[in-house]
Formats: structure tokens, sequence, C-alpha cells
């Protein structure tokens, strides 16, 4: 669940932010992103004015950010409705909407080459974004795993764990202990541009880190993976849910 949002001005206008306290961070930190919006995260125990403190001490960043994003009121939301597009594997597909039987439990879901059918409980269909997202998760949770058995094999490390990312900012991560996560959103790029995902994350079984060594090793196993990354980088807007 997410957090409420704050809401305080900066140079007269009205700005929403969540505020993230963390244990593990010893320094404030500013972020903006169109999906998540301005996040401020404060050490576990630092005052509350800091805030305050950090956004004017870095208001022209901000505003510039802001309005790059179009954020000030938090995060954006996209709607999703019969007709909207949305990209499954890279390829913008027709979203439908249907109703299933009053008191039916899950969704069903049909892909063609054009459409994504969803049929849930009627009282999901105005914001069905929750279903979205059990479908994609459950396309990674299906894909992710095989894609990373295929990369693993070329560099002959397995992960421990495979797992599909509870709300991860990153599109993959792997752990020291050889967990590998990723992120189910990953669900709307195109197959090459997952497996440039996957084939990176595979290569920190080997070096967990981003030492010359690593990145030779990538370059040699997805030599492609910089398109990857330009692609995401492009396509922000569309992975958002
Ligand atoms: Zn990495």
């Amino acid at each position: 669940m997410k957090a409420p949002l704050s809401r305080t001005l900066l140079k007269g206008r009205t700005l929403r932010y969540s505020l993230r306290r963390d244990r593990r961070t010893r320094r404030p930190g500013l972020e903006v992103s169109r999906r998540d919006g301005l996040v401020v995260s404060l050490p576990a125990r630092a005052r509350e004015e800091m805030v305050h403190e950090m956004l004017h001490q870095w208001s022209d960043w901000l505003i510039k950010k802001l309005d790059e994003y179009d954020c000030w009121d938090g995060p954006c939301v996209r709607e999703y409705a019969t007709g909207s597009r949305i990209l499954i594997l890279g390829r913008p597909r027709r979203l439908k909407l249907k109703a299933l039987a009053a008191g039916a439990r899950g969704y069903k879901a049909e892909l063609d080459d054009e459409h994504l059918v969803l049929a849930m409980a009627p009282e999901r269909i105005l914001d069905p974004r929750p279903v979205l997202e059990q479908y994609l998760r459950s396309l990674a949770r299906d894909h992710l795993p095989k894609r990373t058995e295929h990369w693993a094999a070329r560099v002959e490390r397995w992960p421990s764990r495979v797992i599909v990312g509870e709300r991860t900012t990153r599109w993959g991560s792997c752990s020291p202990s050889g967990t590998l996560s990723y992120c189910y959103r990953l669900m709307m790029a195109p197959p090459d541009v997952i497996d440039s995902i996957v084939a990176h994350e595979v290569c920190h079984l080997r070096h967990l880190d981003h030492s010359k060594r690593f990145w030779r090793l990538l370059d040699e196993v997805y030599p492609h993976h910089r398109r990857g990354r330009d692609w995401l980088n492009e396509h922000e807007d569309d992975l958002i849910l």
C-alpha cells in the first residue's frame, strides 16, 4: 500500500509528495519520477522540518523536475478503460474490459496480437489497474524464470531463486545470496528488451558489481544490452501502470 501524500507549498504552488523513513539511509534524499512523483527520504530519526529545508535548498532543481514530469500533484496515474492502449511484450494492444458474473472471483484474460480482453468483477472495471497488475505478474512468473534459465546456462551460474518484485523501482536486481528479482512491469517491454535485463542480472551471478569484468561478460553474453536500456528509458511513460 502506498503511504498517503503530504502537502506543502513550494514558491507559492501546492506540491504533494511522499515521505519515506528509512533506517538504512543516513542522508536525506529527494527523488522525482513520473511514476512516484516526489519522494523525500529521511533517516529514521531525522526531524521532519528537514523536508522543508531540503525543498527550499533544492527548489530550482525541483521546480524544473516537477514541471518536466508534470507531477506537482503526486504520481501520474494512468487511466485504463476499454479502448486504452497497453503494451504487452512490446506490442500495443487495445484493452477490452468485461464484467464477470456478480460474485465471481479473480479475472479472465485473453491476449491476441491486437487485443487484451480482461473479464473481472464488475466493481473493478472503474479502476482495472490491480487486475492488470495481477495479469502482468502472472505473465512475468511464467516468462521470466524461463528466460533466466536460458541466460543462466550461458554464464553457467544459476540463481537460488527468481522472484517477481513487489514494488521495485528497478527493472531487476541480484542479491548476494543469488536471488534475482524482476519488476512485473517488465512484461510490457519487447522480448529482446526483457532479455537484456535478464542477461544483465544473470551476469551479476558471476560478478556482483558493475566492474569492468562484469561489463566485459555482459558484452560477450548479450552484445546489444545498451539498446534494451535505451528502449526502457525512452518508453518510461508507456510502462506506468
Ligand atoms: Zn547491475
